[in-house]
């Protein structure tokens, strides 16, 4: 039987009568979340919401935003760079169009 248990170890209230999916998990299928849970993960605030005193965060070469690597939640949001560095999953697929520079390159302008 699953254990319905939201799989936000930080839950304030891990047990709910319904349930979202959350992240991909390594194994199959995709994490059990709780409502409020839920709707952070769907928002993209999930790990500043509950991770934000962990270890792990980095900024984004090219927008500078916060991404919380090392964590299967944010696993799907960044990419690691050729030359170094993480950047979101927007940013990179911007950068390979050539929309976007690396904060690094515009301050040397
Ligand atoms: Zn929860
Ligand atoms: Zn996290
Ligand atoms: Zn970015």
């Amino acid at each position: 039987m699953a254990s319905n248990r939201c799989m936000n170890t930080s839950c304030p209230a891990p047990t709910s009568l319904h349930w979202t999916k959350g992240w991909p998990l390594g194994s199959a299928g995709f994490a059990n979340l709780c409502l409020n849970c839920g709707s952070a993960y769907e928002n993209l605030v999930f790990c500043d919401t509950y991770h934000s005193e962990e270890a792990g965060w980095r900024d984004c070469s090219f927008c500078g935003k916060r991404i919380h690597c090392g964590c299967i939640v944010s696993k799907s949001m960044f990419e690691c760079l050729d030359y170094g560095g993480i950047g979101c999953t927007g940013c990179v697929k911007r950068s390979r169009l050539g929309v976007v520079r690396l904060v690094s390159e515009l301050a040397n302008f």
